[in-house]
């Protein structure tokens, strides 16, 4: 792909201090965006954003709960007042199930979590962002849903369900805003390697021999292929691409 099809962009990555969030945030800053990397975890953001600037790369970063709506609104003015626009956010945020637990016996809090973060987390920073967007005149969103919010996986019933809303989100979003200049998509990444995919094969060896068994590709994705799919998606190239779903899964879905 040829030039910097993000160049002059400004944009906000939630969930950005590991993982698929970290490696977009790399990959939107090397296609020329302005980016502000947001989680909870300081340290990691203040390492990720030296490691940036040290690229030539204009970046920030604002440390927020996406579960709290005030702190996105806050992340979203504070993007504005100080690079003057919003065009692009990834709504990537999101936590893992342990599904050893049956779901006729998980509690109300298992329950909480989960919708908490992944769907709370993107319906904060939906409306948040396409309001400065707005007054923008347009801009580019993907959320990270999941193969979970796809199909059915063995990653526990809570997550599941949060993936699948996410999808439900995007599609509403994206029809809502498609007048306005504004692309709501989604992207359902398969296995991809992250601390939170590290941590559940840590628990259980067994499930990550079980999971490149039933991968067509017989592997995980580096959390780079998945940002290029966002990238993609952000940028103008994808300009008649709303209210889709991407999977960037290695074939898992469509076996
Ligand atoms: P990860 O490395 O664990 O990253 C999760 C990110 O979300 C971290 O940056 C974490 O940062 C942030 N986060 C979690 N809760 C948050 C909160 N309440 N407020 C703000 N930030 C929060 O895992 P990942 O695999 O890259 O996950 C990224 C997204 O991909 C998630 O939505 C996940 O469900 C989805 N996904 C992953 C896979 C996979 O196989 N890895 C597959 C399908 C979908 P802090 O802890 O610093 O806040």
């Amino acid at each position: 792909m040829g030039g910097a099809p993000l160049a002059g962009k400004v944009a906000l990555i939630t969930g950005a201090s590991s993982g698929i969030g970290a490696a977009t945030g790399r990959v939107f800053a090397a296609r020329g965006a302005t980016v502000v990397l947001t989680a909870r975890r300081e340290e990691r953001l203040r390492d990720l954003v030296a490691g940036l600037h040290a690229t030539g790369a204009r970046a920030g970063y604002h440390v927020l709960d996406v579960c709290r709506g005030d702190e996105v609104r806050r992340a979203v003015e504070q993007t504005v007042e100080r690079y003057g626009r919003l065009d692009v956010a990834f709504n990537n945020a999101g936590v893992a199930f342990d599904p050893s637990t049956p779901l006729h016996l998980l509690d109300d809090a298992a329950y909480d979590r989960v919708m908490d973060t992944n769907v709370r987390g993107v319906w904060n920073c939906l409306r948040h962002e396409i309001g400065a967007m707005l007054a923008g005149g347009g801009g580019a969103i993907v959320n990270t849903s999941s193969v979970g919010g796809l199909v059915a996986s063995s990653a526990g019933a809570p997550y599941i369900a949060s993936k699948h809303a996410v999808i439900g989100l995007t599609r509403a979003a994206a029809v809502e805003y498609a007048g306005d200049g504004i692309r709501v998509n989604a992207i359902a990444p398969g296995l991809t390697r992250s601390e939170m995919i590290d941590e559940v094969f840590t628990r259980s060896p067994a499930a990550e021999q079980r999971a490149y068994r039933s991968a067509p590709q017989h592997r995980a994705a580096a959390p780079e292929e998945v940002a290029e799919a966002a990238a993609w998606l952000c940028g103008d190239g994808a300009g008649f691409v709303t209210g889709a779903t991407l999977a960037v899964d290695g074939g898992r879905t469509a076996w």
